[in-house]
């Protein structure tokens, strides 16, 4: 039976939050029952803005951490394969192939790619955070995805890998499916501190793995209406990222409604608003943090899922890109001219002979 595919995956540059929950994950979790799915550890696109030897190192912690918050929000890893990017080399020669098939000023056009030169604090943008989304799309077409779950700030980046298929299936033949997006239900989870977008990186977020009572202590000081110093001043619900978390993760929508009524009229206080919030969002990780311990326990496991499933994306490389070669015509260059070198020698031997 041949199922349809999903890639998507993230950087290993420490531990999820709800906002990739919200955006991927969920999705990730939803669609293992119909789809093959290859679960990327993105190790190569941390070094589009980290570089640095000491960030290297860092990534084999990075990379287990994530891989069991992973299986901590019930990825199974007996259907789903996660792999490390770095350790499938035919990716590096997929990237550059994909190159050849995008101009410059179609980057320079990707939104996302200037918010990152911003929050990582770089004058310039370095040619491989330019090339950031078609190394992006390897990943996505190694495997011939058919779907890709991921946030909103995602969306143009598997757009272009749209475009990269269609490019090299009309200059070389089909070998790729056109990859459609699957945005999450919440495109962009809001930070704690009410900025467009929770990330780790802006200080902002509320990790899977955040014990019970840090979870409360973030959701204590989260951003609210700023126009309220006191219980009885009636309060804008609409773009609160308190009430947004609400709406979000607090299946108690009775309990929901009558603290959004009773926040209008100013009869309700911030401090109850979000111990109701912070009680929701515990109860909502609760599970998530038990699996997480169960598989912290079982020592190295984490370890061989990610190697496992590493070796079957290996394989399914190797498939791709004997196909990519043939279809490009590029490993007919080197055989017919070993095939020429190899009648040279004869030749010669045989000349030498009489
Ligand atoms: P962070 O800055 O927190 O490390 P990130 O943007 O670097 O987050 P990526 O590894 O680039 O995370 O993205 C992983 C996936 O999670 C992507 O699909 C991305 O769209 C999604 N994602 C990340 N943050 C959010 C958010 N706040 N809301 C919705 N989706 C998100
Ligand atoms: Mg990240």
């Amino acid at each position: 039976m041949n199922r349809k595919r999903i890639l998507t995956g993230d950087r290993p540059t420490g531990r999820l939050h709800l906002g990739h929950f919200v955006g991927s994950i969920a999705n990730r979790v939803r669609l293992q029952d119909s789809y093959d799915c290859f679960f990327i550890i993105a190790d190569l696109h941390t070094l589009t803005t980290r570089p640095e030897k000491a960030e290297i190192e860092q990534i084999p912690d990075n990379a287990r951490e994530m891989a069991l918050d992973y299986l901590a929000c019930g990825i199974d890893p007996e259907r789903s394969v996660i792999y490390l990017q770095s350790a499938v080399a035919e990716v590096f020669e997929l990237n550059l192939f994909f190159e050849m098939l995008v101009t410059v000023p179609r980057l320079q056009r990707i939104p996302s790619l200037k918010d990152m030169v911003q929050s990582a604090h770089l004058t310039e943008m370095p040619f491989g955070l330019l090339g950031y989304p078609v190394l992006q799309a390897a990943d996505i077409l190694m495997p011939r995805a058919h779907l890709v779950p991921v946030g909103k700030d995602n969306e143009s980046h598997v757009e272009l890998a749209r475009e990269i298929a269609r490019r090299f299936n009309n200059l070389y033949g089909e070998v790729f499916p056109v990859p459609d997006v699957l945005v999450g239900e919440v495109p962009t989870l809001v930070g704690t501190d009410g900025s467009a977008k929770m990330s780790k990186s802006l200080g902002n977020a509320i990790l899977l793995s955040d014990e019970q009572a840090a979870v409360r202590k973030k959701v204590m000081s989260m951003y609210t209406d700023p126009k309220r110093i006191s219980a009885d001043v009636p309060g804008t619900v609409e773009g609160n990222p308190v009430f947004a978390y609400h709406d979000i993760f607090n299946p108690d929508k009775e309990e929901v409604e009558g603290l959004k009524a009773r926040y209008r009229a100013g009869t309700v206080g911030d401090v109850e608003v979000k111990e109701k919030l912070a009680a929701a969002l515990n109860a909502f990780l609760d599970p998530i943090r038990e699996r997480r311990k169960d598989f912290e326990a079982r020592g190295g496991f984490v370890d061989e899922v990610i190697v496992e499933g590493t070796l079957k994306m290996r394989e399914e490389a190797r498939l791709t890109l004997a196909e990519v070669r043939s279809a490009m015509g590029v490993a007919a260059s080197w055989n017919r001219i070993s095939r020429k070198a190899e009648q040279a020698r004869k030749k010669r031997e045989s000349a030498a002979k009489h």
